[in-house]
Formats: C-alpha cells, sequence, structure tokens
C-alpha cells in the first residue's frame, strides 16, 4: 500500500520554545523522530540541556515579578487568552492533528475530533475559572478582620507522556494559566510536536514570552533538570508510576507540591443483567481505543461466569472488525503502536500470557499493514480465562492493546478481583440494574468509574487516581487547587 501520507517531513517544530521563540537546544544532541505509521525519519529534535531548562524556568520567574507583562495582566485577560487559543486550535485543528499522528500514530480523525476537540473544551473550560477563583471573608472576630485568598502556586515544572501528547499537556497548561501561574513543560521524546505547536500558537494569542516554555529533551536530562530545579515551585507529572515515584521522592526532597498521574491496570466489570452487545462494544472501546496506549485503559475484563460464553462470542465478534490501519487513512480506527520499543514489549507480554498459561483467543501477533511489512501495527489481542492473581498480563501495565478475560462469580467477586491491584485510575460497570451498578461503582477504588461507558472524559470531571495510581486530581475545579496557594490574611482593627 503506498504512503496515504506524502507529507510527512514538512513544517514540523524541531526546536524547543523557549521564553517566547523557538531556539536549538545547546546540549548539541538531536534525537529521530519516526512516524510509526511507515518507520520512516521524519526530523530530528534538537534536545534541551539543563542550561536551557535554567532558561525556561528563570523566564517564567521574571514574568511573575511586579512589573511584568504577565503580573500586570487580571484575571479576564487570562480568560480572554485562554479563549483565543481555544479559538485558534479550533481554526488550525487539521494542522495539530497532522501533527499528532506522525509523531503517536493515532488515527487523523481521532486526533482530529478527540484530542484537539478535548484541547478545545479543557482551554474553554478553565477561561471560565480564569474570573472566578476566589477567597472567602472569614466570619467576624471582635477586633480583626480574616480573609484569604488565592495566588498563583508560581512556576509549575510539567512532565507528560507519549500516548495523548497534547491533551495531558493542555489538561497542566490551561489550569494553570487560568491561575496565573508561569509554566515549562517537558513533552516525551517520542512525541513534542503538538504541545511546540500550541505554545506558539499561546503566544500568537497574545501570552506574553517566558510564560509558557517547552523545553524537549530526555527524561533524564531535561526532565530531571526541571523537576529538581530550585525556581519550580510545583511539578505536575504524568507518566509511570516507576518514573513517578522517583518524581515523588525528589518533591519531597525540597518540599516541592507535586501532583502524579500515574500507571492503571483498570477492572471493566460485566455483570450477568448487562446489555452484552452494548457491554462487548464497550469491552473493544476501552482497550483497544488508541491502541490500548491508555492509562484508564479497561485491560482486565470481569465477567460474571453465567454469560461468559455468549458474551466472548460478541467479544470476538467485534475484535475480529478491529484492523490495523494506516493512521492517515480516512477509515482507520486502529494505527500503530507508537514505537518499536513499545511494539516489542507488548509483543513480549503476548510470549508471556502464553508461557504462563493464559489463553490466547485473538491477535498476539504484529499485523502487515503495509506491502513492506513496515509500521508498529500490532493485531488487537485477547486472552481468555486469565488469572487475576497469577498471571503478569492482569498485573502489570502492557499499554497496548492486549485484553485480559478474567471469570468472576458474581457481583462480590467483582469488586473483590476488580480492587486486587497495586492501580486504581479506573473502571467501569455493565449491568441494568442501577442499584447493583452503583454499589459496583462504589466498591471498586478508582478515581473514575464509569456505569455503561468506557473512557468518556469531561473538563468539569476530576481525573486521576487512588493507591499506585497517582496523587492528587486534574481537571474540574479542583484542579484550580492544584494550581494556587491559600493565602489567610488577619488584618488587625481593634
Ligand atoms: P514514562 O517513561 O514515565 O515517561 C513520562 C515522562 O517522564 C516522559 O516525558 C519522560 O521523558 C519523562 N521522564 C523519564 N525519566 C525521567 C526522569 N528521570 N526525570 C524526569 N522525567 C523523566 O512514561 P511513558 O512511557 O512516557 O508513558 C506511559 C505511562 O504513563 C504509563 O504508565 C501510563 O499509564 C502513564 N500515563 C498515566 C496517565 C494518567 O493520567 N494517570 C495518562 C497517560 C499515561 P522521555 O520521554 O524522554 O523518557
Amino acid at each position: 500500500m503506498a504512503d496515504s501520507a506524502p507529507d510527512l517531513t514538512s513544517n514540523l517544530p524541531l526546536r524547543p520554545f523557549i521564553d517566547g521563540k523557538p531556539v536549538d537546544g545547546t546540549s548539541g544532541r538531536t534525537s529521530p523522530l519516526v512516524f510509526p505509521g511507515n518507520e520512516q525519519e521524519i526530523g530530528r529534535l534538537s534536545e534541551c540541556s539543563a542550561a536551557d531548562v535554567d532558561a525556561a524556568v528563570r523566564a517564567a520567574r521574571r514574568e511573575l515579578e511586579p512589573g511584568s507583562a504577565w503580573s500586570k495582566m487580571g484575571p479576564n485577560d487570562r480568560q480572554r487568552i485562554l479563549y483565543r487559543i481555544a479559538e485558534a486550535l479550533r481554526s488550525r485543528a487539521d494542522e495539530v492533528a497532522r501533527l499528532e499522528t506522525l509523531n503517536t500514530g493515532k488515527p487523523l480523525a481521532e486526533a482530529k475530533f478527540v484530542d484537539v476537540g478535548e484541547a478545545i473544551n479543557v482551554f474553554e473550560y478553565f477561561a471560565g475559572w480564569a474570573t472566578k477563583v476566589t477567597g472567602e471573608t472569614l466570619p467576624d472576630r471582635p477586633g480583626a478582620f480574616l480573609y484569604t485568598r488565592r495566588e498563583p502556586v508560581g512556576v509549575v515544572g510539567a512532565i507528560t507522556p507519549w500516548n495523548f501528547p497534547l491533551d495531558l499537556a493542555v489538561w497542566k497548561v490551561a489550569p494553570a494559566i487560568a491561575a496565573g501561574c508561569c509554566i515549562v513543560l517537558k513533552p516525551a521524546s517520542l512525541t513534542p510536536f503538538s504541545i511546540l505547536k500550541v505554545a506558539e500558537i499561546a503566544l500568537e494569542c497574545g501570552l506574553p514570552p517566558g510564560v509558557f516554555s517547552v523545553v524537549p529533551g530526555s527524561g533524564s536530562v531535561a526532565g530531571a533538570a526541571l523537576i529538581t530545579h530550585p525556581g519550580v515551585d510545583k511539578v505536575a507529572f504524568t507518566g509511570s508510576t516507576e518514573i513517578g515515584k522517583w518524581v515523588a521522592k525528589e518533591c519531597a526532597e525540597h518540599v516541592k507540591r507535586c501532583t502524579l498521574e500515574l500507571g492503571g491496570k483498570s477492572p471493566n466489570v460485566v455483570l450477568a443483567d448487562a446489555d452484552l452487545d452494548a457491554a462487548a462494544r464497550g469491552a473493544t472501546v476501552g482497550i483497544f481505543y488508541n491502541k490500548g496506549e491508555v492509562c484508564a485503559a479497561g485491560s482486565r475484563l470481569l465477567v460474571e461466569d453465567s454469560v461468559h460464553d455468549a458474551f466472548m462470542e460478541k467479544l470476538l465478534a467485534r475484535t475480529a472488525k478491529m484492523v490495523p490501519q494506516d493512521p492517515f487513512h480516512p477509515k482507520s480506527r486502529l494505527g500503530p503502536v507508537v514505537s518499536k520499543g513499545q511494539m516489542e514489549s507488548v509483543l513480549g507480554y503476548v510470549e508471556k500470557g502464553k508461557a504462563e498459561g493464559a489463553k490466547l483467543v485473538a491477535g498476539g501477533t504484529r499485523a502487515k499493514v503495509r506491502e513492506d511489512g513496515k509500521g508498529y501495527y500490532v493485531n488487537p489481542t485477547v486472552f481468555d480465562e486469565v488469572d487475576n492473581d497469577r498471571h503478569s498480563i492482569a498485573r502489570e501495565e502492557i499499554f497496548g492493546p492486549v485484553l485480559s478475560v478474567i471469570r468472576v462469580k458474581d457481583e462480590a467477586d467483582a469488586v473483590a478481583v476488580g480492587n486486587r491491584t497495586m492501580y486504581g485510575l479506573a473502571a467501569a460497570v455493565w449491568t441494568r440494574d442501577i442499584k447493583k451498578g452503583l454499589r459496583v461503582a462504589h466498591g471498586l477504588k478508582g478515581g473514575t468509574v464509569w456505569i455503561n461507558s468506557y473512557n468518556m472524559y469531561d473538563p468539569a470531571l476530576p481525573f486521576g487516581g487512588y493507591k499506585a495510581s497517582g496523587w492528587g486530581r486534574e481537571l474540574g475545579s479542583v484542579a484550580m487547587d492544584a494550581y494556587t496557594e491559600v493565602k489567610s490574611v488577619w488584618v488587625d482593627l481593634a
């Protein structure tokens, strides 16, 4: 099959964006960026050194000083800028979506309508908050007047992963700007394009230089320099639990504020009274959407014993229809996984699943999408008869299109098995009985629980994890707490 994406290399943002302009990283290093749909190198990214991170943080600190362009802007100015960014993204959705697909391999239509669409919604949502962050006037006290004010937390150091490079960055950038903070963001090395473009767009929309810089580079150099920088007041990290633990230790050392959005192994529960067609659709959306590279993916499917066989028939029929395709093809719904390393890791888990005794009933192989066999495509994979406690594929986050089906006896067993994991990011339950649905939703330890749906997000609905899935929440009104400090003021009136 010929490339359906002929224009792979033009207009790519390949340089750090610091203090309002694209610059070359002073590390002198560049790293190759590869389109996962055909393995072609499309450009080389200029990487930041610790000195570049320092320059970005200094510019951010400057903007927090009295007299700076940013400090002269009030809530209405911030709101206006955020709305302008949303509007600019709306009119440039094709351009930004193309960049997202080039880096991640996600289908272009999804990149445009889901990823860019969500980013627009999030900018608009937090635009509203810019003018609504208030303190309190406290009850009268003889001889004193007491009140609180909310002040920006300061300079935010943000680090993001490669699965939703645009949205997970915007979840941090939008509330930070709304609160009056400055933000320096290090994107994942594999996927810097979309947020570099947004930084450029934000400047055009009136955000003063230095308020929002993007410092691409390796995690161990640029990422570590950002987290440990004394000029960073708060760290917002999304990534693996392993790196998240290290980030938490570093933040503890310097008593920095810190929010962590980490991994997951989310249970998707199908009870016997569910609409099995809807549940089968929800199960495939839960695990195959974005090739399973979703922190909240429903990677453990807990099916009540009595409907197991009937349900599996429907699930496998749906899975057979999910054929990987070039992400630039207009009908593509399943693209390649993000990189060679990730493909090898996913296929390694398939081998482990087989070796440990789970029953492979669909996929499990690399898919040939192109004549030349190139591209990191993996067939959607389903294992049946998985043991929740014994099999690695049920315990470890695979972050790919691999589903583990686990039998459960009843509702209570579903909650017990669902909670037997170190993670607690998300969960779902399929049932026609709302009482059962609510009982299961309340019993499962996860930051988000869907009833009769999966992978649905709203800017007003907080997102984050229990247990090893993280600290704190993004989105919703609570996100504003993460980007502000409360100051208590006592005024003596005596
Ligand atoms: P990762 O390896 O932890 O990397 C995440 C980010 O941290 C990248 O930008 C990475 O840079 C950077 N990094 C790596 N080492 C670092 C260090 N020593 N200091 C500072 N930064 C460092 O995770 P990933 O493989 O990109 O993403 C997949 C993981 O993210 C999964 O576990 C997934 O569940 C999780 N995730 C969670 C959520 C959520 O909201 N809870 C959402 C999406 C993803 P490099 O790219 O240069 O390595």
